[in-house]
């Protein structure tokens, strides 16, 4: 999570924030929330520790209690300009037992919510020094935790996506056929950077009978003319994430092609179009998956319609069957049908969308016809 730069957020925000999640954790039956460094702190408290460091830093939120961080001596100046006024720190030094200063904060018999990347070494070493206590994943406890959005928020998160629909505006410019994935992806990233970007987290370039893998990560495959290419690409901008899909064809399409990027047009609108509040999320994903299904290209439709964004570019809700979260004004999540055919080609598009007070917003608006490129 290095690089995740906290967003210009008030120390009120913060407050708020942190009573929040102390709230949300004690109607859901847990003791308090422990939260390690990543994702989940930065939202919470604007810090953001070196994400390498083996030495134990943990919030502690429990309902009715100041929030605490237990941290490293040595951290504790950048913990204390860095994190949210309001924090009462608990710094140790080498040699002392973290755990053990920790366990005192804590309810000995009580179940605690666990952000889901704090180490496992740190957990066990926690269950250790208190045996009464249990822990849930706090994804799976809280997954709405940092999913709708504020005013602030969201504006962030449409400027990453229009730092993302720039570049994709100079990408179309650039050569593709006769260069490598990885060139183009490289120009991705540089432009990705040069538009705000502080952190990129990938960059997709998947050409040919690569496009059919939707997890294809840009490769030494030169690109030739008359290849389909998915463009996958985002990354954090002032602490916000952008993910985006277009493909883009090298010189004259067939008509299939041509026909399936227009089916995958299709349900990504009819996805956008049946966002609002209220919706469950399966709802985005069943509209996107029944236009392709209705064309007979259900069996190549492999992946959800859609995941959360935020401060990360992967995160609850997610758009899949079987998710009956209603949507709520300020969620920010894509819709990103694709269509993958084995050896042949792939074809994926992909905005960032948040929930307005009666429909849907794109957070992105580049435009979604086929694009052909040299
Ligand atoms: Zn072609
Ligand atoms: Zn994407
Ligand atoms: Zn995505």
């Amino acid at each position: 999570m290095t690089g995740t730069a906290p967003a210009p957020f008030t120390a009120d925000d913060y407050r708020t924030r942190m009573e929040r999640a102390a709230r949300t954790a004690a109607d859901a039956g847990l003791a308090g929330l422990l939260v390690a460094p990543g994702p989940d702190l930065v939202w919470l408290t604007g810090y953001a520790p070196p994400a390498e460091t083996e030495r134990l830093t943990l919030l502690v939120l429990a309902s009715g209690r100041d929030p605490a961080l237990v941290v490293p001596a040595l951290e504790a100046p950048d913990a204390r300009a860095s994190g949210a006024p309001g924090l009462t720190l608990h710094d140790w030094t080498d040699g002392q037992d973290p755990y053990a200063a920790t366990a005192a904060l804590l309810d000995p018999s009580g179940r605690f919510g666990v952000s889901d990347n704090a180490w496992a070494m740190h957990l066990l070493a926690l269950q250790k020094a208190l045996p009464g206590t249990s822990y849930a994943s706090l994804t799976d406890a809280l997954p709405m935790l940092r999913a709708v959005k504020d005013t602030a928020e969201v504006e962030l998160l449409a400027a990453a996506g229009a730092a993302a629909d720039a570049t994709f505006e100079e990408i179309r410019k650039v050569p593709f056929g006769g260069r490598r994935e990885r060139d183009v992806a490289a120009d991705l990233a540089g432009l990705l950077r040069d538009f705000g970007h502080a952190q990129v987290d990938f960059t997709i370039v998947a050409s040919g009978p690569n496009g059919a893998n939707p997890h294809h990560e840009a490769g030494h495959r030169v690109i030739e003319r008359g290849d389909m290419v998915v463009l996958d690409f985002g990354g954090l901008r002032d602490g916000y994430g952008s993910d985006t899909s277009r493909t883009v064809h090298v010189g004259e399409p067939t008509d299939e092609e041509r026909r399936v990027h227009d089916l995958v047009r299709e349900a990504q609108e009819a996805g956008f179009r049946a966002v609002r509040p209220g919706v469950a999320c399966q709802e985005v994903d069943r509209a996107a998956r029944a236009v392709i299904a209705d064309a007979g290209y259900g069996e190549y439709f492999i992946h959800r319609t859609g995941h959360g964004i935020g401060v990360t570019t992967h995160e609850p809700p997610y758009m899949i069957e079987g998710e009956e979260q209603p949507l709520v004004p300020g969620m920010c999540f894509s819709v990103e049908p694709g269509v993958y055919l084995p050896g042949r080609f792939g074809v994926r598009i992909e905005d960032i969308v948040t929930v307005t007070g009666d429909g849907g917003r794109r957070l992105n608006d580049t435009t979604r016809e086929l694009v052909i490129v040299d």
